[in-house]
Parts: structure tokens; sequence; C-alpha cells
């Protein structure tokens, strides 16, 4: 499968990573859209979280959130998560936006 998120996560693919654990990792956006973007993703193909997800993989995402807001000192963020082509998902692996480092509006979109 050409996708390019299973290539970062086998390390084909070079990438800033934050942290990592056996099923999940997070590493910064190429383009970010806030003073910290970091993706986060499970190392096995899901398209989005439409699919069902192994609870591993799941408490692994979990974990790369909180180990990031941990080695970051990060006080406040914002997830988002593009399910679909009118979500605006452009990479067909699920993840995660992890959004911080600026005040956001109350507002979510
Ligand atoms: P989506 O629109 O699918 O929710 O988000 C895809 C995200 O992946 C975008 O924010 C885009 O900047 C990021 N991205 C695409 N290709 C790469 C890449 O090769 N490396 C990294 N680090 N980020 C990527
Ligand atoms: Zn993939």
């Amino acid at each position: 499968m050409n996708c390019i998120f299973c290539k970062i996560a086998s390390k084909e693919i070079q990438s800033r990573i934050v942290y990592e654990n056996e099923r999940a990792m997070a590493f910064y956006d190429i383009n970010p859209q806030s003073p910290i973007h970091i993706l986060i993703i499970p190392k096995k193909h899901y398209e989005n979280l439409f699919e069902v997800v192994d609870k591993e993989d799941s408490d692994a995402i979990l974990d790369c959130i909180k180990r990031v807001v941990e080695t970051l000192g990060i006080k406040h963020y914002r997830l988002v998560s593009n399910a679909g082509k009118g979500a605006g998902q452009e990479v067909f692996h699920l993840h995660l936006h992890f959004l911080a480092g600026k005040v956001f509006s109350a507002k979510t979109v």
C-alpha cells in the first residue's frame, strides 16, 4: 500500500518524532497550522476513526497524547481528527492533529 503515514511509521520516510511506543507515534506535521502541530498515528493502517481500532492501538494513541503533553510541558491543546474527504481528510491513515502553542477561540471551526 502506498501510504505516506505507513512509511513514516516504518521509518522508510523520515519525520521529527516527539514520542513513540510499540503501536503508535507522535511526530511534527510538515506543514504546521499552529505553533505546535503534531500528528499522532497508530503504526497499523486504519483509514480513520470509522474503522474499528484494537483496544491496544487506542491505548497506544492515548499514551502518545499523554507523553506529548508531559514531554513538551503543554498547558492546553486541541485535538482534531478529520474522518472522510468531506471533513478535509487528505491522508487516509488515521491521525489526530495535536494543536498547541497558542490561545484558541472557543469556536472549534
Ligand atoms: P488531513 O488533512 O489528512 O487531516 O491531514 C494530513 C496532514 O498530514 C496535513 O496536516 C499535512 O501537512 C501532513 N503531512 C502530509 N504529508 C506529510 C509528511 O510527509 N510528513 C509530515 N510530517 N506530515 C505530513
Ligand atoms: Zn497507512
